[in-house]
């Protein structure tokens, strides 16, 4: 395709951060140089959308907890099958063993992943394991 100053560009809008229509405003070597975005107004060098690898990287904590929900919620249906009226409220001041399935007020429903010394316990609640202190006096 061939381009030319005042012609419309797909373009990597550096101030909206996606994929827009622009307006050529300069050009080197029949290559976009610099661009105004029919968006934002804004005026900036020509880009293309970052790399899809660059995007990987930015999407995979997103992943990573997607991951963590299916993990969690796979592990609550297999141990409660999906009743979860057995659910013991958390206290600090009690006894838990581990897959004994937990209510925090803040933190939601948990299941106990492993107990670790005689006071603490590692739970896992929906956006991850958290250590929580248990049979203290
Ligand atoms: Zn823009």
């Amino acid at each position: 395709m061939n381009y030319s100053a005042g012609g419309y560009i797909e373009a990597w809008c550096t101030k909206c951060k996606l994929e827009l229509g622009h307006t050529i405003i300069a050009m080197v070597e029949n290559v976009p140089d610099r661009v105004k975005c029919n968006t934002c107004n804004g005026e900036h060098n020509f880009r293309v959308k970052p790399s899809e690898k660059l995007l990987t990287k930015l999407k995979s904590p997103v992943r990573k907890i997607k991951v963590r929900e299916a993990n969690y919620n796979d592990l609550l249906t297999r141990l409660t099958g999906g009743d979860l009226s057995g659910a013991r409220q958390y206290s600090m001041k009690e006894n838990f063993k581990k897959d004994e399935i937990v209510s925090h007020p803040s933190f939601g429903i948990g299941i106990i992943s492993s107990v670790i010394h005689d006071n603490k316990m590692e739970i896992l609640f929906k956006d991850g394991p958290r250590l929580l202190i248990r049979n203290q006096a």
